[in-house]
């Protein structure tokens, strides 16, 4: 080979962006990135990768990387050493900590970081500090998924495998728009659907690509889908229809669960959900005309008031109708971000150690307080939004967050904002100088996915190693050197060489880890957790029966009350999600030009009828008033979204993002903002 040639090296690594976890190999010279080649033995994803898995990496290059420390003097940041940095930032800490106690320091995780990160993150707060103050973006998303899967059969994954997905007679999504969120997922959809027969029902507030393709398109009004889900499997009971074996076998609670349905008549859900009673039948048919089914859902469900209420509907009607422990059967959240089923999972959650290990859990936590030789608060901290509302009242005065724009992507943007600039000391530890880094008074240089070594874990529970590619850029660290630096100046021996003894470390700790090993990581191998000692894992999560005392499933009574709607004041319902070419607040994608030529701009989907009853066109410039607050965008009139249904991206980025708009109301059950639940009006500032 020539000499260009042998400078080209080919590195595997797991996509940055969605759950599906796609694997590929990247080729790169120097710090150029060449391209991106997913592999045949790419588990979650053979031979196919999305625009972001191929195009979206221009960002690790970008002139706007951080790459040195940053200390605010004043109103401006200027750089500094590593040393003045850490110094300073565990001086504070120190000093906080000293004064106001443990728990008025918070700690907010990344999805987009490693799950060796998340675990030092974790223990950072507990060992270093002594706080269960630790938290991560799946409050944003899917904790609520996590809770009603909790309550009904003990895990909170997805039940199996993409392949289950693929294999299911019928595949029924909730509020998600897969062709765009879970791209390469869908396609696997798309294909059984289409070869092979695959049933697909499509409930949505929004005509989505996976919409049009559906055997059955349902648009029930926004925020109640339990009503239809419950009124479904009451009819299925009614009608003698479930599946009594498996209840008999498997299945707790189920006289209790039948009382508590009988507000669910096929009358009260089409009054309340819009679906007309000889659909909610057909959807009740269906499911029990089929032997495997497999359900999909997104933020559409959890990101409401009853956001764990739904979920665990959704749970219910898959015990009712025996759809779990089998191949092509079960509940499949899909998860947003690359990492965030890791994240969670390897224990920065305010309530849970790695291993969804209780904190009140005596004989967990005292396992970690001998490992770390400290003493672990028994209640659970404050998660996400607790913070910011503890900042607001003065309980909390330090923050660190590692990976997260949550001055844009939390709820409520002016609240949080406020919440940011009241705080005494902040840390932010990011690639790029964002949103909220700007209210940082310490500012650290991490690096991307490319630049270290780790593990990621995807929707299915699969746990993945990625490679270093490429030297970190200028002085920026991964996190996981930062957070050890950092500890280590904290006074504490922390003393990883390799995020493989990080691994270790936590897979000797959460039995859910127990075989965990990177010799078992190499290249495309991967585990899906549990993982025993012995290394085996767990494709299909339940096999034997349920993760309770007597291996049975719970059915969980759930009621319903409408919790939002639009007004006379605020009468158009807002819903907003991912579009394909972009991510989330956009910080790595609208970095990266093989993506802004797709998709430069965002905008406001409005119905064709509400653009005639306005008298607006094509690219009008509207503003849209919340209770909270206000956004400004160009319109764009489409048939995707009908009546006084608006659609706004969630990556639109300045005084265009959607979280301008949303408010303080949350999942009852988990904290998670109701982002779906936004009324505004909408006054139009250029007609055009
Ligand atoms: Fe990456 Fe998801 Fe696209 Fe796969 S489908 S390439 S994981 S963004």
């Amino acid at each position: 080979a020539s000499m260009r040639e042998e400078r080209i090296e080919k590195t595997k690594t797991v996509c940055t962006y969605c759950g599906v976890g796609c694997t590929f190999d990247v080729w790169t010279k120097d710090r150029k990135i060449l391209k991106v080649e997913p592999q045949q033995d790419s588990p979650a994803n053979g031979i196919s990768s999305c625009i972001k898995g191929k195009f979206g990496w221009d960002f690790v290059n970008s002139e706007e990387r951080l790459t040195r420390p940053l200390i605010r003097k004043d109103d401006h940041f200027v750089e500094v050493e590593w040393e003045e940095a850490l110094s300073y930032v565990s001086k504070r800490f120190n000093e906080i900590k000293k004064e106001k106690g443990a728990d008025s320091l918070g700690f907010i995780a990344s999805s987009k970081a490693t799950n060796e990160e998340s675990y030092l993150m974790q223990k950072f707060a507990r060992q270093v500090i002594g706080t269960n103050n630790v938290d991560n973006c799946s409050r944003y998303c899917q904790s609520p998924a996590t809770k009603g899967l909790f309550r009904t059969v003990g895990y909170g994954g997805d039940s199996g495998s993409i392949d289950d997905i693929a294999e299911a007679e019928m595949v029924i999504t909730i509020g998600s728009n897969t062709a765009e969120s879970h791209p390469v997922l869908a396609s696997r959809i798309k294909r059984s659907h289409k070869l092979f027969g695959q049933k697909l029902y499509v409930f949505d507030l929004r005509k989505h690509e996976m919409a049009q393709r559906a055997d059955r398109f349902f648009q029930p009004k926004s925020g109640t889908d339990l009503v239809w889900l419950s009124a479904v499997t009451k009819y299925i009971i009614d009608q003698g229809w479930e599946n009594k074996d498996f209840i008999g076998k498997w299945v707790n609670g189920f006289e209790e669960y039948k009382e508590s349905l009988s507000k669910f008549t096929l009358e009260y859900a089409e009054k309340m959900t819009n679906i007309p009673r000889e659909d909610l039948i057909d959807i009740a048919k269906q499911i029990v005309n089929v032997d495997k089914l497999a359900i999909c859902w997104a933020m559409g469900v959890t990101q409401h008031q009853l956001g764990s209420d739904t979920s665990t509907a959704i749970s219910n009607l898959l015990l009712i109708t025996g759809n779990y422990m089998r191949n092509g059967t079960g509940a499949f959240p899909l998860r947003g971000h690359n990492n965030v089923q890791g994240c969670s999972d390897f224990g920065s959650m305010p309530n849970f150690f790695p291993g969804y290990e209780k904190v009140s859990d005596d004989n967990a936590r005292t396992r970690y307080e001998k490992a770390w030789n400290t003493e672990i608060p028994n209640e659970p901290g404050m998660d996400n939004h607790e913070m910011m509302v503890a900042i607001h009242e003065g309980k909390l005065n330090a923050l660190y967050i590692k990976g997260e724009d949550t001055g844009i992507v939390d709820a409520n943007i002016n609240y949080v904002t406020e919440a940011l600039e009241k705080l005494d000391f902040f840390v932010v530890q990011d690639l790029f100088l964002t949103h909220t880094a700007q209210y940082a008074d310490v500012v650290l240089p991490a690096a991307p996915s490319l630049e270290k070594d780790g593990t990621f874990t995807n929707t299915e529970r699969r746990i993945q190693r990625l490679y270093k590619a490429l030297d970190p850029m200028g002085e920026s660290k991964p996190d996981w050197v930062i957070l050890k630096d950092l500890a280590n100046k904290m006074g504490f021996d922390w003393n990883y060489r390799h995020p493989s003894e990080i691994m270790s470390e936590a897979a000797s700790l959460a039995p859910l880890f127990a075989g965990v090993d990177y010799k078992l990581l190499e290249n495309y191998n991967s585990l899906q957790w549990p993982v025993q000692e012995d290394g085996t894992d767990t494709p299909l999560l339940f096999t034997n029966g349920f993760p309770f005392e007597d291996n049975k499933a719970k059915l969980y009574p759930l009621s319903f009350e409408l919790k939002h709607d639009t007004d006379e004041e605020f009468d158009l319902h807002v819903n907003n999600g991912r579009v394909l070419e972009h991510f989330h607040e956009g910080n790595m994608t609208f970095k990266s030009s093989g993506i802004v030529k797709e998709l430069p701009s965002s905008f406001i989907e409005i119905s064709p009828e509400l653009a005639k009853e306005r008298e607006i066109k094509e690219g009008a410039k509207v503003k849209l008033v919340s209770k909270a607050g206000e956004t400004t965008g160009k319109v764009h009139i489409t048939d995707r979204v009908s009546g006084n249904e608006l659609y706004l991206p969630l990556n639109a980025s300045g005084k265009s993002a959607v979280n301008y708009l949303t408010d303080n109301s949350v999942d009852k059950d988990s904290n998670t903002p109701a982002y779906k639940e936004i009324a505004v009006r909408m006054e139009v500032l250029e007609k055009k």
